[in-house]
């Protein structure tokens, strides 16, 4: 008797914590909620939604902040254009609206006393559920989409870092069972020791499609060490893997020359097929699934 009730007892637990946690993430998944993050399908219309931080350290309130704000709308936009032939080369149309000069309502202002900054507090993911309650609450995203036709939003938050900065421009993607489908670039002014530029923009946009990095290991894509040299070795100047002019090892401001090669585009969904994905038996990209 008595075993056996505590089993049904167990199971009765089980199901209510089942039914709560269901529950739960029901209630915070944002209205019209999309299974595969805000950015899924590139061969389309993409809103960039750009959010201007203050956190403890940094600000957009000094002068010449009105400067850096110019060229960061620049920046996105050379970025977009950039993707946008890129995925024409692949027989596809992208379509960016990202000019938040022209667009007010593409712009926002995110206030925390946080420190973004912080290298540890930005690669433990622990801004996102600030960003993303952020974002539930200010940005009135289905208005947004309708106004412009969209069928993707890439939110991009933008740090005034300088020297002092730790934190390096990273992408949280969206992942299964994630409580906010947005999908945020952080995006800091200066990292890594310079003026981070378009080709920087660009990098991060894409993986908001799902391109992965091909400068360094990654178990959710299996790439490996060895993978990463056969990179560097055959794809120098893939934009996932370097963010620089090939030649000169600069960051250039008024254009991006990298290459969106084989791997990333077969990523980012404009091929169902790579040759190399298949020999080094990287995962699968989600895109072919997906339609
Ligand atoms: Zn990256």
């Amino acid at each position: 008797m008595k075993p056996r009730f505590f089993r049904i007892f167990i199971i009765y637990l089980f199901l209510m914590f089942l039914t709560i946690s269901a529950d739960m993430d029901e209630s915070i998944k944002t209205p019209g909620y999309r299974e595969y993050g805000s950015a899924g399908d590139i061969d389309g219309t993409t809103i960039v939604v750009s959010i201007f931080a203050n956190d403890a350290n940094t600000g957009w309130d000094d002068p010449g902040d009105e400067v850096k704000e110019a060229n960061i709308n620049n920046y996105i936009n050379i970025a977009a254009s950039y993707i946008e032939d890129n995925v024409s080369a692949y027989g596809k149309s992208a379509a960016f609206i990202t000019d938040f000069k022209k667009n007010d309502d593409l712009k926002y202002r995110f206030v925390t006393d946080e420190k973004l900054t912080d290298n540890d507090y930005i690669d433990n993911g622990d801004p996102d559920s600030l960003v993303w309650e952020y974002i539930a609450s200010n940005i009135d995203e289905t208005s947004l989409m309708e106004k412009y036709d969209a069928d993707n939003v890439i939110y991009m938050l933008f740090v005034d870092s300088n020297e002092d900065n730790t934190a390096i421009s990273c992408t949280r993607t969206w992942y299964d069972d994630m409580p906010y489908d947005s999908e945020i670039v952080y995006l800091f002014n200066y990292d890594d020791g310079y003026v981070n530029g378009p080709a920087v923009y660009a990098h991060e946009m894409l993986h908001t499609f799902g391109a992965p990095d091909l400068y360094t290991a990654d178990s959710n894509y299996n790439i490996d060490d060895d993978f990463v040299d056969f990179a560097y070795e055959n794809m120098p100047n893939d934009i996932m893997l370097t963010c620089s002019d090939e030649v000169t090892g600069d960051y250039l401001y008024d254009s991006v020359n990298n290459e969106i090669g084989e791997v990333t585009a077969y990523y980012v969904g404009l091929t169902d097929h790579s040759d190399i994905v298949d020999k080094w038996n990287l995962y699968s990209s989600e895109h072919p699934v997906r339609r």
